[in-house]
């Protein structure tokens, strides 16, 4: 069972605007801002705005407009960032085993070098 969303989560705060980042992209379903300890040449992160725990909670609970829109975000950010041609990772971690840290639904975007080993 996913445990209560947390408002005081560290991506809640920056959606509230509490928090800086530096923000890659923002409309009306996602935010998209470097990942603050980036672990490739390109590390964006893309949340959705609605207050979801994990991609469990997320494709439970989100309605069709609120889904299309996160993943045509996170598509956007990806194009925009030149990283379609040469090619880029998509990761969302969940849960303990999945080793989530930060208890609000994020997917990372990886790029600027190749990723040959499964974990980046
Ligand atoms: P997870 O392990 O939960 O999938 O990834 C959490 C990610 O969030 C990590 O890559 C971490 O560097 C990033 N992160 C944690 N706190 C902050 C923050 O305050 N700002 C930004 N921009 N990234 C953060």
């Amino acid at each position: 069972a996913t445990q209560p969303y947390d408002d005081g989560n560290v991506f809640a705060r920056i959606l509230r605007g509490e928090l800086p980042c530096k923000k890659v992209y923002e409309d009306d379903f996602a935010l998209a801002f470097h990942d603050i300890n980036p672990q490739a040449p390109v590390h964006i992160l893309v949340i959705p705005k609605g207050p979801y725990v994990s991609w469990d909670d997320f494709s439970t609970k989100a309605g069709d407009v609120e889904l299309a829109g996160f993943i045509r975000a996170v598509g956007h950010v990806a194009r925009e960032a030149g990283l379609v041609e040469p090619g880029y990772r998509l990761l969302a971690n969940i849960g303990g085993h999945g080793h989530q840290e930060v208890p609000h639904l994020h997917v990372h975007i990886f790029g600027g070098r190749q990723f040959r080993e499964m974990i980046p």
